[in-house]
């Protein structure tokens, strides 16, 4: 049996996420349907799909696709939208909710909270009281509200991973589109990467947008790992097995860390549909060894986690 670790989920809630990013969202689903020529629903009817789709408050529905899809772990990623697009949990908050859910579902989340630069000292402080109350294993940058990661005001926050082995997972490439993209180019963490070397930076959707510059980030920067979160529902990715392989055969597959982005493609098929063509498909593992299997599949993600952080080894497992 394969061990599987998603190191790319979201709770699908309302909480979570602004309903001016799920507005967004549906503005590019009704474009991309209307130019068909098809019947196309009101942008305000996509986006109510989307609404119906994000209450899973507990994460119980994220469980039962985990279970059925054979993911024993997730990271659950919490950006921090709210001084860009109001209506959702602030950190604090978004850090006791998601608390709450792994109180729930014992040994089944990681969480990596977001923060925002612009906090200033008072965010700094309350991130690390967080860290320390709620054990949490890693930080989510949401460059596109407007910061860059290399950004001064994230360094008291870079210092305090480094402190406690804690991993950045920082979005790059294309969102919603009242956000900024600029910020959002893979090579902004690189200042960041240089001046903490002993902070693991993982890039968001690296391996599907930017790809050659986040493959050659991941290649020569020791410290920084490629995300491949939503690889199954792009929709410029409509063979996404055979890209994913291609990507496999890049050399860099000690730093690639497999990710969904559920509920990204919630609607097509969810979990189980994702992991069976990963896993079992002819394509995405095609002539790649089995250790390099691993690393993408768990090994990759375990060694950015604090080593508290990491499950223990199975009793029955070899030594
Ligand atoms: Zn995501």
């Amino acid at each position: 049996m394969t061990t599987v670790y998603d190191g790319h989920c979201h709770v699908a809630s309302t909480h979570f996420i602004p309903s001016a990013f799920v507005e967004d969202v549906a503005g590019n689903v009704h474009t991309r349907l209307a130019a068909r020529g098809g019947p196309s629903p009101t942008v305000a009817r996509i986006a109510r799909g989307y609404a119906d789709q994000h209450q899973d408050h507990l994460a119980d529905g994220l469980v039962a696709e985990m279970d059925a899809a054979g993911i024993d772990r997730a990271v659950l990623l919490v950006p921090d939208f709210s001084l860009r697009m109001p209506g959702c949990a602030p950190p604090a908050a978004a850090a006791r909710l998601h608390q709450e859910i792994r109180q729930r579902h014992p040994q089944r989340f990681w969480v990596y909270i977001g923060v925002d630069p612009r906090r200033g000292p008072d965010g700094v402080r309350a991130f690390a009281q967080m860290v320390g109350e709620y054990a949490l294993d890693g930080v989510k940058l949401y460059p596109p509200c407007g910061y860059s990661p290399s950004d001064p005001g994230l360094y008291p926050y870079y210092e305090i991973c480094a402190a406690l082995s804690l991993p950045v997972f920082v979005h790059t490439g294309p969102t919603a589109a009242s956000l900024d993209y600029e910020p959002a180019h893979p090579l902004n963490v690189d200042r960041a990467a240089r001046d903490f070397p002993g902070v693991d930076f993982v890039l968001g959707h690296a391996g599907l947008t930017h790809v050659e510059v986040g493959s050659y980030l991941a290649a020569y920067r020791p410290n920084v790992y490629l995300d491949i979160g939503g690889f199954g529902s792009t929709p410029t990715l409509p063979n996404w097995p055979e890209h994913l392989n291609r990507l496999f055969r890049a050399g860099i597959n000690h730093k690639i860390i497999f990710g969904t982005d559920w509920p990204l493609g919630r609607m097509g098929g969810g979990l189980k549909r994702l992991t069976d063509e990963v896993l079992h498909g002819p394509t995405v593992f095609a002539g790649i060894s089995r250790t390099d299997r691993r690393l993408i599949l768990c090994e990759n993600l375990l060694r950015v986690l604090a080593p508290d952080s990491r499950p223990a080894p199975h009793p029955t497992a070899p030594p």
